[in-house]
């Protein structure tokens, strides 16, 4: 089984355009999402764009704060003590990475939590490890979508999170072993939860024989083709985060995308498997856009994250 992230963030942002073209029929406002872009790295400026467009197509406002590569780190925290304050915007993020010269704990470390809508921050980090009320990180909460939405059952399932990232493998970890997640007032309960994690980094010894102990594998190294067909036993589930460019002068670009997975030799095995692109990609950005979208519902009903 395929498991299709561009057909399930499309059903996804459906119901969100649904749900906000029901808000503005009763005469309420439209959610917004500010995003702050340093500099003019490449592929900062085209996730930018790709989370702009997706926005406009469900009805999100969408700001850009675009600043030069020269920002200071003070003036670029006054932009987040403004944000923080703006009550007209519900959400915001910034665009990872960040020039050297400022430093992104930092800065993530001032986003007023209730606003971090890429789940990043470290109270929104903590909150979460600690089973309180948080707003998802945006890529474990978009596989976790796609898993609910093909029924495949994570409690007491052995899942081996293969990468340690903040923004991926960490929160991944952290949601896949809690009691059923609860992220926020306005979100269902979801069914993922209660599976034994093993997490696995670029310093695990066995790391075949560990995968081959998994029921499901989600696998966020940055490395193409590290699991291979002798690492995935029959029938298990297959996630591939890794997105990776490799040359190839055939294709108009002179590069195509990879993920961290063998697909070609691991898909007649897996039971289910992501592939790259179409997999995890599109949910993650559906998934900021559900972030932002459940922040503005929270504050219709006047339940905010962080009011247990
Ligand atoms: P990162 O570089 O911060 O972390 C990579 C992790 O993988 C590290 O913890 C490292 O220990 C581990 N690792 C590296 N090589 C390994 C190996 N050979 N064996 C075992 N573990 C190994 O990366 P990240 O930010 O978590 O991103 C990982 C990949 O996922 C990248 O390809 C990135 O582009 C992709 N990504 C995709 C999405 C998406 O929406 N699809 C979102 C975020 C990241």
């Amino acid at each position: 089984m395929i498991l299709d992230g561009k057909m399930v963030a499309q059903e996804e942002r459906k119901k969100l355009c649904t749900l906000i073209t029901s808000y503005q029929e009763m005469g309420l406002r439209a959610p917004k999402l500010a995003i702050v872009l340093v500099g003019h790295n490449p592929a900062s400026e085209t996730y930018v764009s790709n989370k702009m467009k997706a926005c406009h197509e469900v009805g999100i406002e969408v700001d850009k704060l675009a600043f030069e590569e020269d920002i200071t780190e003070q003036e670029l925290l006054n932009v987040i003590h403004q944000l923080n304050t703006d009550s007209s915007v519900d959400g915001f993020i910034v665009q990872l990475p960040l020039p050297e010269h400022i430093r992104e704990s930092m800065v993530l470390t001032e986003i007023d939590y209730r606003k971090d809508v890429d789940g990043l921050t470290p109270m929104s980090m903590g909150r979460s490890i600690q089973g309180l009320r948080a707003i998802p990180s945006a890529t474990p909460a978009g596989i976790r979508t796609l898993l609910e939405y093909y029924h495949i059952q994570t409690a007491g399932k052995h899942v081996v999170v293969i990468g340690r990232s903040n923004i991926v493998g960490k929160p991944m970890a952290i949601m896949l072993m809690q009691r059923p997640y609860l992220s926020l007032p306005s979100m269902s309960a979801s069914t993922l939860g209660d599976a034994t994690v093993t997490v696995c980094h670029s310093k695990t010894d066995h790391l075949e024989a560990i995968c081959r102990t998994a029921d499901i594998i989600i696998v966020a190294a940055g490395c193409p083709g590290l699991v291979k067909a002798n690492m995935v036993q029959p029938g298990a589930t297959v996630i591939d985060v890794g997105i990776n460019r490799i040359e190839d002068p055939s294709t108009p670009r002179g590069y195509r995308l990879v993920g961290d997975v063998d697909f070609e030799h691991v898909a007649p095995i897996a039971g289910a498997i992501s592939p790259v692109p179409g997999g995890v990609g599109p949910m993650t950005i559906v998934s900021l856009l559900k972030n932002v979208v459940v922040v503005y519902g929270g504050k219709l009903l006047g339940a905010k994250v962080g009011e247990e």
